[in-house]
């Protein structure tokens, strides 16, 4: 059986056997009836008979042309040389009259049944059209809903596979949309070669390759399979292209009675997954709650941002050598009313998904640079450190923000420093790079946050305008001992020097880190052991308490003086 092809068509234009022999018993009683009629009223002289068309038309149409002529010999035979011309006189009809009408029967009937084929033959083309993926020539979403149906009366358990090729949105966008149909059908092709009998496969646009897999074949062999042996590399138009696949498995009726359902629910499975880098999920109902507090999140946030509820952490970067408070990172605070604390960690990158990153970092500029002219006006002439992300970087109104907060509150743009984490930038080196010169050149400067975790080659760092690099806390934490820790730092240190940018290390917690990164020559840092972040009003405090103990005259002895300032950081946080 070729399942590919299985779709329901259990309707009036294609009758089942139980339905046509209901069908013929009907119209065999009307013409029987008619036949009643056509005698009681009159014979065949009276224009009743004319009634035989109904049942001849009606067979024609809901059955085929030899059946609307069966159906017009019988009316025909009904009207026969036993049936009088007038039944109350009882002349008879002549043969030849009676001839010509059957045969006039028989042509209507077949006119009828080729008037219906070519109906419905269009029907059927159109049905097609709307239930097929025409690039692809597999069921879509209207024609998978067929399919299911037929499949749950049939096999009772399925299990629904997605394949998700991912970034199509971006290979599209690179080979466009025609090339794409090309790659997309070369994976089809594939999967089909793939396939096991009495598995369904469709595609559904926006969602990926759907295959039903009755629960008599068990479902993880049939993962394993495509993730053996899914072909992942393409050439199209000469242009060589890797594709990377997720599976994602939601079951009927366990995960959900109809198909829309079970396939947001294999859909979620595979958001889930792709979060975790892990390539296959079966559904599980805490994807759907990470899913819907997500979405809660965001309408949370958005909320949050409105009502300026949100609230700003600072948390300085000093010179390890002289204790010398340089700048202050700013970090995002969410209190919310129910959920308690919601870490930056946790709704940032979400944020980064959606567009609501982009008024997110309009109220963080507008927040922290009035807060930056309150410090400097209260004599800490410290730099403000902001996070931003990649995603701010294409909308103009944010940048324009930025710029235009800087003139309002009368800031010169060195005292600002641009937060990008490294994996972000390494994405689009060019674009990334054009965009960050031209802050560079109105004064900001550029710090690449992270480092360490984003790209196995540094090269990118020739190319970008950087004034300074942070290094991952990670690292920082795995000092003294770790040699990993050690080389990335004195790669940076190295890099630094070449580049002519500041090394920064981030979450210095304890005095044998800070002391093994004043050894490896890094004087700049940042972590809980020196501050941890503070709000606006205990900085000035924080400040003053600090500005006290380093000036006092520093000690010669290197490693003493830098473990006492911690020490004394400590006691301020
Ligand atoms: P980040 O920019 O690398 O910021 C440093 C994070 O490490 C902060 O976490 C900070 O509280 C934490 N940290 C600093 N020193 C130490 C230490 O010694 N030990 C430990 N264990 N942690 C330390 P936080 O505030 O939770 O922020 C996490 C990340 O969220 C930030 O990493 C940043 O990428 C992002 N983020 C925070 N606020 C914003 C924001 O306003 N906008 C954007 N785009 N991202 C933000
Ligand atoms: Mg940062
Ligand atoms: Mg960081």
């Amino acid at each position: 059986m070729d399942i590919l092809k299985i779709v329901s068509r259990e309707n009036f234009l294609q009758p089942s056997k139980p339905t046509k022999v209901i069908y013929w018993i009907g119209m065999l009683g009307l013409v029987g009836l008619i036949g009643a009629l056509v005698y009681a009223t009159g014979g065949t002289k009276t224009s009743v008979l004319h009634l035989f068309y109904v049942p001849i038309i009606l067979a024609g149409f809901l059955f085929s042309i030899p059946a609307a002529m069966i159906m017009g010999i019988i009316c025909g035979l009904i009207l026969g040389p036993w049936m009088p011309a007038d039944s109350i006189t009882g002349e008879q009809q002549s043969y030849l009259s009676w001839i010509i009408r059957t045969l006039i029967f028989i042509s209507i009937g077949s006119f009828s049944g080729f008037s219906s084929y070519i109906f419905k033959k269009y029907l059927r083309e159109q049905t097609d059209k709307y239930s097929t993926d025409q690039a692809l020539g597999l069921p879509n979403y209207k024609g998978l809903e067929n399919i299911f149906k037929e499949y749950v009366e049939k096999y009772k358990l399925i299990n629904v596979l997605v394949i998700d090729i991912n970034n199509l949105k971006e290979l599209e966008t690179a080979m466009g949309a025609i090339n794409l149909d090309t790659l997309l059908n070369k994976i089809s092709n594939n999967i089909k070669s793939l396939m096991y009998s009495d598995v369904a496969l469709g595609y559904v646009n926006n969602l990926g390759f759907v295959l039903f897999v009755p629960s008599s074949i068990d479902i993880s062999k049939v993962v394993e399979r495509y993730q053996k042996h899914l072909e992942l590399s393409h050439v199209i138009d000469n242009i060589p292209i890797y594709i990377e696949s997720f599976y994602g498995v939601a079951s009927y009726p366990e995960d959900g009675g109809d198909l829309a359902l079970i396939l947001k629910k294999a859909r979620i499975t595979i958001e889930y997954c792709m979060k975790r880098f892990v390539q296959v999920g079966y559904y599980d109902p805490k994807f759907l709650d990470s899913a819907s507090s997500n979405v809660m999140m965001l309408h949370e946030l958005d909320k949050a941002i409105k009502s300026d509820a949100l609230s700003i952490a600072y948390q300085p970067k000093i010179n390890l050598i002289t204790g010398e408070l340089l700048s202050v990172e700013a970090l995002t605070r969410w209190h919310h009313p129910e959920l308690g604390n919601i870490s930056p960690m946790e709704f940032i990158p979400l944020t980064e998904r959606t567009l609501l990153i982009n008024p997110f970092t309009k109220w963080m500029i507008t927040r922290t640079l009035g807060d930056l002219k309150k410090f400097h006006n209260d004599g800490i002439k410290i730099k403000l450190a902001i996070n931003f992300s990649m995603k701010n970087f294409m909308d103009p109104s944010v940048l324009d923000c930025l710029i235009e907060k800087t003139k309002e509150f009368d800031i010169q743009p060195r005292y600002i420093e641009i937060e990008v984490t490294e994996s972000s930038v390494s994405a689009d080196i060019t674009e990334v790079s054009r965009i960050l010169q031209a802050f560079q050149d109105l004064g900001f400067l550029i710090a690449i946050d992270d480092f360490g975790t984003g790209q196995a080659s540094q090269q990118y760092l020739f190319e970008l305008p950087i004034n300074s690099i942070k290094i991952d806390q990670m690292f920082t934490r795995s000092l003294p001992d770790s040699k990993t820790g050690t080389a990335i730092v004195k790669s940076a240190i190295i890099l630094g020097e070449q580049l002519g940018f500041e090394v920064v290390a981030e979450g210095i917690e304890n005095p044998d880190q800070f002391d093994k990164l004043i050894e490896l020559g890094c004087t700049v840092g940042q972590g809980f052991g020196i501050a941890r972040p503070m709000p606006p009003s205990d900085l000035k405090k924080w400040y003053t308490k600090r500005s006290t103990e380093i000036s006092k005259p520093v000690n010669t002895n290197k490693e003493e003086a830098s473990s006492e300032k911690l020490h004394t950081s400590k006691k301020t946080v």
